[in-house]
């Protein structure tokens, strides 16, 4: 289903200039962007991240099998991707929940891009697995997963740190220093830093009037997870 009037436009990235193509050469075989965003999926990268979040329902987790679970979705073609470059300005992507699920993309992937492309997998996450997220919490914990990408592949600040990336940030950070101690099982994310990020979110002006807006969250409002 198109999310219209009240679609999640994922914004706000500063762009630092063209950081890579949408081919790479590996062992002499050419990469596709699909290729590269089942690689993406799959690699090491996407396979640290792992946290929790207090859901309106109960705890909710994202664990290294989410974004295996997605790449297999685009394998079989329940998710198709979509590269485009008719993104609205400043849009970084959009996952449209429907027959079949939409993954759009832009078709230059660098780190940037492929941080943005976690993010939209992450409501991707949400939508195959049926879980009962708030609109609030799904974009909360997306923004999550693509600050936990830019901090693991060193990208600097400049090019992300528009306000909710940065608030993310902040939950990526304390994520990270349990990682670094090793806590035991899947952390938590820091209640504070999270409900920060979470107003941030809501009173931020693409999401300010959708479902992960104020009103919205007030009413519960969900993205379509329909599978
Ligand atoms: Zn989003």
């Amino acid at each position: 289903m198109w999310r219209g009037m009240f679609g999640h436009a994922d914004r706000g990235l500063v762009r630092g200039g063209t950081l890579g193509t949408n081919q790479r050469h590996r062992k002499g075989v050419t990469m596709t962007g699909r290729e590269r965003i089942l690689h993406l999926l799959r690699g090491p990268v996407a396979a640290r991240i792992r946290f929790t979040f207090p859901g309106a329902g109960g705890t909710v987790t994202i664990s290294p099998v989410s974004f295996r679970h997605v790449a297999n979705h685009i394998e079989s073609g329940h998710i198709s991707i979509v590269f485009t470059n008719a993104l609205p300005a400043g849009v970084g992507g959009q996952y449209i929940s429907g027959t079949p699920n939409q993954l759009m993309v832009q078709p230059i992937i660098g780190r940037v891009e492929e941080g943005l492309i976690l993010h939209e997998c992450t409501h991707a996450v949400f939508d195959v697995t049926r879980t009962p997220v708030v609109a609030n919490d799904d974009e909360a914990a997306s923004y999550v997963v693509d600050a936990l990408y830019f901090r693991m592949t060193g990208l600097r600040h400049p090019r992300w740190n528009v306000i909710s990336h940065a608030r993310a940030g902040q939950v990526a950070d304390l994520l990270l220093k349990q990682y670094a101690e090793g806590t035991h099982g899947i952390p938590a994310v820091d209640p504070t830093a999270w409900t920060v990020l979470k107003a941030t979110v809501m009173f931020r002006p693409n999401y300010r009037f959708g479902p992960a807006g104020l009103l919205g969250t007030l009413l519960g409002s969900q993205y379509p997870h329909d599978g």
